[in-house]
């Protein structure tokens, strides 16, 4: 008898994927064919911000795919021309700015390249630096910019002039001169293991960026939508970027993402210098305007901020746990061992999922909708797990010989 596994190994791509076969979903609730439940506290990586088949997801799907669900991008429909401006009220920086739709954060993040090579085509200027640490997708563009070796050097030679720093202050100091173009950043690294930025680096990158002529672009896809508890994470460091990508919880789980430039930055695109079939179509615009508008309705962005404090609160004092970083409902448990990997597995096992973006990091991205159910069913699941591992590691002796 073949198994789904057999199939998989089979079918698709080895890109790995295997670690159950899930067929439904309700809440922050997901089951498997064998009708095993787990908690879901990774939320498709910080994307079904309303969790599983939430009525206002359901609901917008359906309507709008009854309605109007692809035309091209000859035309505009309702759906996208709301959007649009409701990103731009979110993002409280006034009226001048635009907005792209588009699939997915990394081609929200290749138009934010192009953005820099038009900024760059009027200056001069070509550098692009990047920070260590950074993800920014897996296209040839958006691998440019992202450091990672592992990720990279199979796909090699990639864009040329991009220059990789380290998140730090010193290293921007240093760095920054006439000849940058663009420095993109992430405010908090999701998948470095939820790495937040120095305190007062956006501040700083700002006016450095504004004092070169060099554009300011932030990648949000992760740290946008609210996951931080604000719409945008820029917003918490009082400061507007020349641009901000967008993709993940925006739409609670339908594929689509965003590029918004405020300011002049907003005039380098004319047309014919980029499009896509998809990208903003009404079904996927609809979409997202249903869950922005839920989100902001339902109050769910003081959730995000209250939920999260609790989190980090409750996970503080559990066996191996040496602390926590990240804002809202992006965070990231430090452990006191390299032992990620194992703790994933075993919550895994015990139905709970989260993941391990680093050796001695577990990240969570639940929904916005948890209540005190679902934090102390996964207080309860993430502690076994963390008591089951902590038994398998050796004590350390008091005094080393
Ligand atoms: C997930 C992610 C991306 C890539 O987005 P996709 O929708 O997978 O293309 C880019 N940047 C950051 C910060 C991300 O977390």
């Amino acid at each position: 008898m073949t198994t789904w596994q057999d199939d998989a190994s089979r079918d698709l791509m080895s890109l790995g994927g295997r670690l159950a076969l899930l067929t439904r979903g309700e809440g922050s609730h997901v089951w498997d064919a064998n009708d095993r439940r787990y908690l879901d506290f990774l939320g498709g990586i910080a994307v079904n911000c309303l969790g599983h088949a939430h009525p206002v997801f359901v609901d917008a799907v359906s309507k709008q795919a009854a309605t109007l669900a692809h035309i091209s991008n000859y035309f505009a429909s309702p759906a996208q021309l709301e959007l649009a401006a409701r990103l731009k009220r979110l993002a409280r920086t006034g009226d001048e700015g635009r907005v792209f739709l588009a699939n997915s954060g990394t081609e929200a993040n290749e138009m934010a390249i192009k953005l820099a090579r038009l900024h760059g085509g009027k200056t001069g200027k070509s550098t692009i630096l990047v920070l260590e640490g950074a993800f920014h997708g897996r296209t040839m563009g958006a691998l440019s910019i992202t450091p990672k070796a592992a990720y990279r050097e199979p796909f090699e030679p990639v864009l040329p002039g991009i220059r990789a720093i380290a998140p730090t202050l010193e290293a921007l100091e240093e760095a920054m001169d006439d000849s940058v173009v663009a420095l993109f950043a992430e405010p908090i690294q999701g998948e470095a293991g939820v790495v937040p930025l120095p305190d007062g680096y956006l501040a700083r990158a700002r006016e450095l960026t504004s004092q070169h002529g060099a554009l300011l672009v932030l990648d949000e896809v992760q740290t946008g939508s609210g996951r931080t508890g604000e719409w945008f994470a820029f917003q918490r460091a009082g400061i507007v970027p020349d641009a901000v990508t967008v993709a993940k919880s925006i739409a609670a789980g339908f594929p689509l993402g965003a590029l918004l430039t405020f300011g002049a930055t907003s005039d380098l695109f004319y047309p014919g210098t980029h499009n896509s079939t998809f990208g903003g179509n009404p079904l996927a615009s609809a979409v997202a305007n249903a869950v922005l508008d839920h989100i902001e309705t339902a109050g769910l962005l003081e959730n995000v901020t209250a939920r999260g404090a609790e989190l980090r609160a409750g996970v503080e004092g559990l066996p191996l746990v040496s602390g926590t970083r990240g804002e809202g409902l992006l965070i990231g448990i430090t452990l006191a061992a390299p032992v990620a990997g194992e703790v994933r597995a075993v919550a895994h096992e015990r139905g709970l999922i989260v993941n391990a973006p680093a050796d001695d990091v577990i990240r969570i991205a639940p929904a916005y909708t948890i209540g005190d159910d679902e934090v102390s069913e996964f207080l309860a699941l993430f502690g076994e797990a963390l008591a089951a591992v902590a038994t398998t590691i050796p004590t350390q002796t008091e005094t080393p010989a």
